[in-house]
């Protein structure tokens, strides 16, 4: 296809306003499926995304349109995830399309997710046409939403399109407004192989599959190929576009999205960002702006039975090959046994892994405290990387420790202002902004992300009733005064248990953790102190009481069924529960014993 008839975009939206329902009314009004095999919520493919109604891997479809002009025009959509996680797929997949269709729902407005993606789209340089959807339901208000896009975003809405993408109401204004109002893409046919490696995938048919967008040059079945920042080299064996199904091509030229295979073994050798070139008389720059994306939380996954522990590294394993964002590395806990410290690109990322491998591999996890990344300081002037709170070094060798810093942007309706600002406050926030759009605000604060990453999201949405949207992106490392904290359940350290606080508040959490973990454990034969202390010094402390009869003593003597059966009973809680000398903790107390109300 010529350039001038090809258009890349992409949609951005906060969370159900609308984006996979547009781009299903695209896909069906342009016949790209037929009627036949049309299904809902069709680019998100993977059952978890389904379920938890997010689009977490970029996905891509290539439309045939003629236009009202009577033109064939070649449209590619690259679906980008919504969630804070994955951000940096979102930012490459930007980079690989010229504009973004903006969809704001038309009875709500703009929310935190819509800033925080049509500003990586405006970085991205992209034209962008706003979207006003939803608008068969009675509360619609095109005017208001229009305005609050001018206000707040700061781009032009007077044209943006009316749509209703349950109905139908609007999707063929919304093609034209693809093809006359997005740019065509840039490319020289004839300068060396500039591809972008956009994203990678496993396909248990074809192996790694590779959804590259051309820059320049052309790309052939049977190409020597190189990647120029791994530098590993590969023989093209099949290339093709999505329609949305995989369909062959005989090329890629400038502008065009599509995939290839090669013969990849695992998906951990490509790295999205990555520039595609020719082996032989290849492009001598790579595109600019490649940084891998790196964890940014990481725990510590323990099988609950101890025998699974070869079952959790095959699955692990598997995973890790699909997924080149997640890092794990075998770990050793004197509480939990032999496990894993597993790294993510955030807490959705952490939810979807664990999720995965207890369903698909049937495999039972206890899940430790997410921690983020400190930069810890030692006196004689080295800095290491603390992954795990277990790991911290003695603290009279270190120096001082840095914690990374976010900025948060929240939008909130105005009776909620103020418990967030609390939250924020509560969570040693610093505001950096507040504004209003409509009569909504608009907080920014600097936060610690280790008070971020484990339940504010949760909080967030609880005392706003829902009705909160938030987004952040890590700003910098910084010092202040952290310490570990250690668990001692009858009087034994429970390194699982270990966190990294802020000594001003290690009291507090210390309180909370205790107060928890009495109510998580059940009662034993014997009284159990549970403590929080810090380097050896107790700060809070708490007694499980010890219990009096055995759980069968009710049974009269008689019924010996029912005695078995309560017997059994017990044996299959306890295979849920983990020993630490004697005490049992039962698995959902390491998570559970962090969370604050
Ligand atoms: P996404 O999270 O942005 O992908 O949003 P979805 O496409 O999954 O839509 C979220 C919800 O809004 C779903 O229940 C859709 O059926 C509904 N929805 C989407 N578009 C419209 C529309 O134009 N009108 C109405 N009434 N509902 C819509
Ligand atoms: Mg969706």
């Amino acid at each position: 296809t010529d350039l001038a008839h090809i258009r890349n975009f992409s949609i951005v939206a906060h969370i159900d306003h609308g984006k996979s329902t547009l781009a299903d009314r695209l896909i069906q009004s342009t016949n790209t499926v037929a009627e036949r095999d049309m299904k809902e919520q069709l680019l998100d493919a993977m059952d978890i995304e389904r379920e938890r109604g997010i689009t977490i891997k970029a996905n891509t479809v290539r439309i045939d349109y003629i236009a009202r002009n009577g033109e064939a025009y070649v449209l590619n959509l690259i679906d980008t995830p919504g969630h804070v996680d994955f951000a940096y797929e979102v930012s490459r997949s930007m980079r690989a399309v010229e504009g973004s269709l903006l969809v704001v729902d038309s009875t709500q407005g703009v929310e935190a997710q819509t800033l925080a993606n049509v500003y990586q789209a405006i970085d991205a340089d992209h034209e962008i046409v706003p979207v006003l959807n939803k608008i068969d339901l009675p509360a619609a208000d095109c005017d208001r939403v229009a305005e609050q896009i001018e206000d707040v975003i700061g781009i032009d809405a007077s044209e943006a399109v009316q749509v209703s993408a349950k109905t139908g109401i609007g999707i063929e204004d919304t093609l034209e407004a693809i093809v006359h109002r997005l740019p065509a893409p840039q490319g020289d046919r004839d300068q060396p192989l500039k591809a972008m490696l956009v994203d990678s995938w496993y396909d248990p048919y074809l192996g790694v599959v590779v959804l590259v967008r051309i820059m320049d040059g052309v790309l052939k079945k049977g190409d020597q190929i190189k990647m120029m920042q791994t530098g590993a080299k590969y023989g093209v064996d099949r290339i093709g576009v999505f329609r949305p199904a995989m369909t062959k091509v005989d090329e890629l030229g400038p502008g065009e999205i599509g995939f290839i295979t090669a013969s990849i073994k695992q998906v951990r050798d490509t790295k999205v960002g990555d520039t595609i070139t020719h082996e032989k008389k290849g492009a001598e720059k790579p595109l600019p702006g490649f940084a891998p994306s790196q964890p940014v939380v990481f725990c510590g996954l323990f099988p609950v039975d101890s025998a699974e522990f070869e079952d959790l590294r095959d699955a692990i394993e598997k995973l890790a090959l699909n997924d080149a964002s997640f890092s794990y590395e075998m770990e050793t806990s004197a509480a939990l046994g032999f496990g894993f410290r597993c790294g993510f690109l955030g807490l959705l990322h952490l939810e979807v892994i664990r999720d995965r491998i207890e369903r698909e591999y049937d495999i039972e996890l206890i899940t430790t405290a997410p921690s983020v990344i400190y930069h810890v300081y030692m006196k004689d002037g080295a800095m290491t990387e603390l992954h795990n709170p277990a790991d911290m070094p003695d603290p009279s060798t270190v120096d001082h420790l840095e914690e990374p810093r976010i900025k948060a942007t929240i939008l909130v309706p105005d009776e909620f202002l103020g418990d967030v600002l609390k939250l924020c406050q509560d969570r040693r926030g610093i505001q950096l902004d507040l504004t209003y759009a409509g009569s909504r605000a608009m907080v920014v604060y600097d936060l610690p992300l280790n008070e971020v990453v484990f339940d504010f999201y949760d909080r967030l949405k609880s005392v706003t009733k829902g009705y909160a949207s938030f987004d952040y992106q890590i700003t910098d490392y910084r010092e202040d005064n952290l310490v570990k904290m250690q668990v001692l359940v009858n009087d034994e350290p429970v390194d699982a248990l270990s966190t990294m606080v802020h000594r001003d508040r290690a009291e507090m959490r210390g309180r909370a953790m205790c107060e928890k973990l009495k109510e998580l454990i059940p009662r034993h034969m014997f009284k159990i102190p549970i403590q929080a202390a810090i380097g050896g010094k107790v700060i809070a402390r708490e007694t499980l009481s010890a219990l009096r009869k055995d759980v069968t003593a009710k049974c009269y003597g008689g019924d010996a069924t029912r005695k078995k059966k309560l017997l059994e009973k017990q044996k299959a809680g306890k295979k849920k529960m983990r020993q630490f000398g004697k005490v049992d903790i039962p698995q959902e107390a390491f998570i559970s014993a962090l969370k604050m109300d």
